[in-house]
């Protein structure tokens, strides 16, 4: 099969031809049709994240069909939990002492095949087409999780604008809250796209909001949006960082967190996360703005990403068919 490998953090993936994986008895085999691009799989390329698995095959936004019986399947992060351990026992298996993470500590989707444990991947329906997909599979599940964190949060500010957030405005929207998108200062393609996905405002990460927030979720990996965020958040407010990775969050007073303010992050999903959220996308509809790129170009994918030239999510597009509305 072909995929493309890294061999070592902070070097590019190289393009491999590779034997196809075998399957143990839990896992099944899958073709794999898109594979959504995160921001997660920056920071494992770029040596961010502590002991990936190397060489390594990225990716865990997948769609594609179990070879044995064609069934369309969505391959997440979490690729496996020991359900023995104290978060495991209590609904928490995202938080799995032992938990392996697709495109992470187990390969994943950037090539032709991939395996996964049956018990962790997704069944999907035949539309949409897989491209549009498969950024649910992290971006929305992750998003999702977060806006969950929000509770009956009316007034929602996101901060980053990128593949989870167009997802999490539309769901957000769909509840009858009310969002308020930051992104770049100056980013006025971004801005008009969230207003384009139903935002009442957006603006600069430098801007206040015309409105007090109920809750604010920070997807873009900048530590200084925390107390930036926190300083736009009401009283009772929760600020949710939704990223695996962060730059620094520098000191603040204790002043912006006083009024029972919040500060939390998100880790991981559990399988609960998708079973509520993929026939919710599916009946909002949540529809993905994406880029699409063919597998062997998967760097370049990376580094649009790295320097904010995406509008929406980017894709590797591995068959021919992941476009093509079926
Ligand atoms: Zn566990
Ligand atoms: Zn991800």
């Amino acid at each position: 099969m072909r995929a493309m490998v890294l061999n070592a953090p902070s070097e590019p993936l190289l393009e491999r031809e590779l034997d196809g994986p075998e399957s143990t008895a839990d896992e099944v085999l899958v073709r794999v049709e898109a594979c959504g691009v995160c921001r997660t799989d920056l920071h494992v390329v770029d040596g961010e994240l502590p002991d990936p698995k190397l060489p390594l095959v990225p990716g865990h936004q997948v769609v594609g069909r179990v070879v044995e019986t064609g069934e369309r399947v969505g391959i997440p992060w979490l690729g496996w939990t020991c359900g023995e351990c104290r978060y495991c026992r209590s609904g928490r298996e995202n938080l799995c002492v032992r938990a392996l993470f697709n495109g992470y500590t187990r390969d994943g989707g950037y090539a032709e095949l991939a395996t996964v444990d049956r018990r962790y991947a997704f069944p999907l329906a035949a539309e949409p087409a897989a491209a549009q997909l498969a950024p649910l599979l992290c971006a929305g599940l992750i998003g999702y999780r977060a806006l969950r964190f929000c509770g009956d949060a009316e007034r929602l500010g996101l901060y980053g604008f990128g593949s989870s957030a167009h997802i999490v405005c539309q769901v957000a929207r769909n509840q009858g809250r009310r969002v308020f998108a930051l992104t770049s200062p100056g980013d006025s393609e971004t801005q008009a796209f969230a207003r384009e996905l139903g935002a009442e405002w957006a603006g600069g990460s430098d801007e206040r909001p015309p409105d007090e927030l109920d809750a604010a979720i920070v997807f873009a990996p900048v530590g200084t949006l925390v107390p930036a965020a926190l300083r736009a958040t009401a009283p009772g407010g929760v600020v949710v960082c939704a990223g695996i990775h962060m730059s620094e969050i520098p000191a603040f007073p204790y002043e912006i967190l006083w009024g029972e303010r919040q500060v939390r992050s998100v880790a991981n999903l559990t399988r609960r996360d998708g079973e509520e959220l993929l026939p919710l996308a599916a009946e909002v509809p949540v529809r993905t703005t994406v880029t699409e790129y063919p597998l062997e170009r998967a760097n370049e994918a990376l580094d649009d990403l790295r320097s904010g030239r995406i509008t929406g999510a980017a894709v590797l597009a591995v068959t021919d068919g992941a476009h093509r509305r079926e």
